[in-house]
């Protein structure tokens, strides 16, 4: 049978943060006829197995924490109180299902036709989507293509690698775990080894050097390592795995070598987190000819065009080299403001983005970190302010007990214009948001001075460094 044809003017493939966000701002703002192909979830990695369910986690894993400090404010609360994992996880996942819903509403509103399928490209202007009902096929011509593909977990090689889970199977853990490890040392493994270490599993979080989130300025490296370590999270540093196995009664031995030599720990779980691979195994993007770079993410210019005309790419699956939610859905708005909505120079301005670790307690970071400022304007050129204290909320507690806050502004030039900001401590993620903007408008020291402390906050430090 002849498979159905549709035409559009803009096909957006994968329904993930970018290609949503794009899709409905080209439909429901512009008019523009458009499609978007999505083979699993609506909302894509973000809602499902990423940024939303990993938060309510940490949210959970955050009042555990509290539960434990309460007794310090008074409260004579149990500390060792239960957390009801299968119950956390069903509610968890009731919420997911009900946020796609919502998308799928969003879309009916903005008039995008959504199908479910798997695209693959013929030719430059023509994908075939193979139906998820029922395998069927529809072909679809297009004056426009954006591929909003997103990534998958990188897979590790090493024998019996398969036996361990990726971030997407941590989301699909139904009882929870009495002994974890885990392999990484970028966002995922500290997010989620500090979540499971708060929620009480004892937690092995395995890295190949003696730091993490070593992208991040190394304050932020060194304050969050010792508190990692004084929190009682077991890191095994310039570790290497050689082999994973099946022991029985479901537990996995994993055989590796650390800074102490050879050995071998069984646990319940054992979790890769390290790092994302794009996603184009379907997509049969050879015949298009659209460039990708060595690590085979989609090269894009400024304004997301891939060197084929008509075909573009944003979000994870794009060389522009942010992962993160805000960036697809701000680059794929812009790029329907440019093709739809009569704004030529539309884009994403990529520099100084903000992001923030929810780790415990939080990592957030906007612009230079300390050495690529130096490396940029001359060590001569630039000033750093940095702060380290106890935050008034741990005052009540005994000294172990109490956790880190560390600031750090690196400026540039006798103006001192702020071009990095490293914070760590309790409400990170909601206190870089503001001073975001203050960095992005190119704020100096002088200007974060000008503005009055708000008393007693940790974030006060920022407006006060000497
Ligand atoms: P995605 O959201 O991945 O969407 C791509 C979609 O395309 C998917 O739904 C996929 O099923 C679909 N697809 C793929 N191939 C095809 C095909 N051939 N046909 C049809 N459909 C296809 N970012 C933050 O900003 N903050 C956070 O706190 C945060 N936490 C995270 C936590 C975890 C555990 C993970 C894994 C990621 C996290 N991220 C976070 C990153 C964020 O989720 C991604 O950057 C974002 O989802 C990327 O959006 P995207 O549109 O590029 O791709
Ligand atoms: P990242 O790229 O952040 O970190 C992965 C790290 O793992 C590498 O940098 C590397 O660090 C380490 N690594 C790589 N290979 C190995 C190996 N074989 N063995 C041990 N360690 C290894 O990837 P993630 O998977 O953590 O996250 C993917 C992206 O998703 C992030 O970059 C981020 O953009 C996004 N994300 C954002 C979040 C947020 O905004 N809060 C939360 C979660 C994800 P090293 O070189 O030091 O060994």
């Amino acid at each position: 049978m002849a498979p159905i044809t549709k035409e559009c003017d803009y096909l957006v493939i994968g329904g993930g943060s970018g290609g949503l966000a794009s899709a409905r701002r080209a439909s429901g703002m512009y008019g523009a006829k458009t499609i978007a192909i999505e083979n699993n979830r609506l909302g894509g990695t973000c809602v499902n197995v990423g940024c939303v369910p990993k938060k309510v986690t940490w949210n959970a894993a955050t009042i555990k924490e509290t539960i434990k400090e309460a007794k310090a404010y008074g409260f004579h609360v149990e500390e060792t109180a239960p957390f009801d994992w299968t119950y956390f996880k069903r509610k968890r996942d009731a919420y997911v299902k009900r946020l796609n819903g919502i998308y799928d509403k969003n879309l009916k509103n903005d008039k995008v036709e959504w199908i479910h399928g798997t695209a693959s490209f013929k030719d430059t202007n023509t994908v075939k989507v193979v139906l998820n009902e029922d395998s069927s096929e529809v072909e679809i011509k297009a004056k426009n293509i954006l591929i909003a593909v997103g990534g998958h977990p990188t897979k590790s090689d090493i024998p019996g690698a398969e036996l361990g889970i990726d971030s997407d199977g941590f989301f699909d853990i139904e009882t929870q775990p009495k002994k974890v490890a885990i392999v990484g040392a970028g966002y995922i493994a500290i997010e989620i080894a500090g979540m499971f270490h708060h929620l009480g599993t004892e937690t092995h979080l395995f890295i190949r050097h003696d730091k993490f989130l070593r992208t991040f300025d190394p304050l932020i490296q060194d304050k969050l390592v010792a508190e990692y370590e004084r929190q009682g999270i077991i890191i095994h540093k310039n570790s290497s795995q050689s082999k994973l196995e099946d022991i029985g009664n479901g537990l996995k031995r994993v055989h590796y070598e650390d800074s102490n030599g050879k050995g071998t720990l069984d646990v319940d779980v054992l979790m890769w987190g390290i790092g994302r691979s794009p996603e184009l195994e379907k997509l049969n993007l050879d015949v298009t000819g659209v460039k990708t770079d060595k690590k085979g993410h989609i090269e894009v210019d400024d304004y997301q065009n891939t060197n084929v005309p008509n075909i573009y790419a944003l979000g994870d699956v794009c060389n522009k080299g942010y992962e993160l939610t805000p960036v697809a859905i701000a680059a794929g708005r812009r790029l329907s403001d440019r093709l739809f909505g009569n704004k030529p120079d539309a884009k994403l301005d990529y520099d100084t983005i903000p992001s923030v670790v929810f780790a415990h307690p939080e990592a957030g970071s906007i612009g230079l970190t300390e050495p690529e400022a130096r490396e940029k304007y001359g060590a001569e050129n630039i000033k750093v302010y940095k702060s380290e204290f106890t935050a008034m909320y741990y005052a009540m507690m005994e000294p172990e007990d109490k956790g880190p806050t560390a600031y750090k502004i690196v400026c540039a030039g006798k103006e001192e214009k702020v071009v990095g900001l490293h914070i760590l401590g309790l409400g990170s993620g909601e206190i870089l948001q503001g001073f975001g903007v203050a960095v992005k408008n190119g704020a100096t020291k002088a200007d974060f001075d000008r503005c009055v402390a708000i008393h007693p906050t940790s974030a006060e430090e920022l407006v006060t460094m000497k």
